[in-house]
């Protein structure tokens, strides 16, 4: 079994790899946050990333760039999360190592907007 980069504990095929391989959707916020954590993990899924990203604060580059990491992700860990409604919040710490070989902790509150049925990112 390999283990899920967003740290939950599963096997990557029965966590968010049914969701990068668009054979699934996020049904939560939470879900949604995990599987675009294990995207830039991964590297190479920019795709998913700008699909998963609302057109209104997505990046204006192109999914290979976005899939290009100069950062290694090695941990993350939900602290908070929150849904009403078609608004969802996460709050999440994400252990990693920068481009220059240190390590650091990216603490966010990023907030999701749920459109046709889709989570999307909105903003952190
Ligand atoms: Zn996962």
């Amino acid at each position: 079994m390999k283990p899920c980069p967003c740290c939950s504990g599963k096997a990557f095929a029965v966590c968010c790899a049914p969701y990068l391989d668009g054979k699934s959707t996020p049904r939560t916020v939470k879900q949604l946050m995990r599987s675009r954590y294990t995207a830039f993990a991964l590297g190479g899924q920019g795709d998913y990333l700008l699909r998963t990203w609302h057109p209104r604060t997505a990046p204006a580059i192109s999914a290979q760039a976005l899939g290009q990491a100069d950062t290694q992700w090695t941990g993350l860990e939900i602290i908070a999360s929150q849904q009403r409604g078609d608004h969802g919040v996460v709050e999440f710490r994400a252990s990693l190592i920068d481009a220059a070989g240190e390590s650091a902790v990216h603490h966010e509150t990023s907030t999701f907007l749920r459109e046709g049925g889709r989570w999307l990112y909105l903003s952190g």
